[in-house]
């Protein structure tokens, strides 16, 4: 069938586009910010769902579909059973969904067998919701450190084709030592097929600048954040969160029975949050008009020239 003349013109300034803008994958740890403070406070009930994450998850979406970007949603078990049907609103509205883990349990404080069964827990959670099984893994807090490496061939038992847990940062002690800035796949010892799709670091000189991270943003200029995606090298990732993107302030509503040092916690990393928070959804706009934005899975099939999904 020939184009239309319009149609032409689109197919050619989108090529145009894509040929000028550079592309950065885009990410959300889709996690109830309520459900981890209160866990850490001790709450007993803390896995029942939060009151924020519905507002926030809408807030996201209406945001990227603004934008006209896709993204990752690297989704956390307990979080997703809490909140059904708003990991169904994330398939809908046509963004990836991938894997979290299932209680957001670091995996350097793990041993094989229990970040196995966490990862089992979360993949049949998102089988249940979604009908397809995740391809991509990140680790909470990018925990998959330098001691343990098991953990990449842990993710292949499982069927996983690429992780995007590696953060360059200097905040993250015992990090891997990253092959390429670059997504690459790793070389593991028992054999098996896996990307990594590490975090967007700038590197002017000798220094590491973590720009990939909305806690970053908060304390940098947005005009820096944009130099420094621009020479991320290839496919730099973002990675965010819904509390960033919540409308309102956060606020942990513990309930005036709980002890007054757990309330007095709660109020500390509610304030923590919504300083780091603030800037997110602005720099995110900036970003959208200055690059491409793609879910990790399109870059992944692109690089490994596998399917984008599989069931
Ligand atoms: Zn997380």
């Amino acid at each position: 069938m020939i184009p239309s003349r319009r149609e032409s013109l689109m197919t050619v300034a989108e090529l145009h586009r894509g040929a000028e803008r550079q592309t950065v994958l885009l990410s959300v740890d889709f996690e109830d910010w309520h459900q981890l403070v209160r866990r850490r406070l001790g709450a007993p009930d803390w896995e029942r769902p939060g009151p924020a994450l519905p507002r926030q998850t809408e807030s996201l979406l209406a945001l990227l579909t603004k934008l006209d970007a896709r993204a990752t949603f690297f989704i956390l078990g307990v979080s997703a059973r809490a909140h059904p049907q708003l990991v169904e609103a994330i398939v809908a509205a046509g963004h990836e969904v991938a894997c979290h883990g299932d209680a957001h349990r670091l995996v350097n404080r793990q041993t094989p067998q229990e970040f196995g069964e966490d990862l089992g827990a979360a993949r049949s959670t998102i089988v249940a919701l979604c009908g397809t099984a995740p391809l991509g893994f990140r680790a909470p807090a990018f925990s998959i450190t330098r001691e343990v490496d098991w953990a990449y061939q842990v993710l292949v038992e499982h069927g996983f084709g690429y992780d995007a847990s590696q953060h360059d940062s200097p905040r993250i002690r015992d990090r891997v030592a990253l092959a390429s800035a670059a997504p690459h796949p790793l070389s593991l010892p028992n054999g098996g097929s896996l990307w990594e799709f590490p975090a967007a670091v700038w590197r002017p000189q000798r220094m590491r600048i973590p720009v990939g991270g909305a806690s970053y943003w908060a304390v940098m200029p947005t005009s820096a954040v944009l130099n420094g995606l621009s020479r991320a090298g290839e496919f730099p990732g973002l990675y965010l969160h819904p509390h960033e993107f919540d409308p309102q302030p956060l606020n942990i509503s513990l309930g005036s029975d709980a002890p007054l040092a757990q309330r007095t916690h709660g109020i500390v990393r509610a304030a923590q949050r919504n300083a780091a928070r603030r800037r997110a959804p602005g720099v995110l706009r900036e970003i959208a008009k200055r690059f491409r934005l793609i879910p990790y899975g399109e870059a992944y099939a692109r690089l490994s020239d596998r399917a984008p999904a599989r069931s």
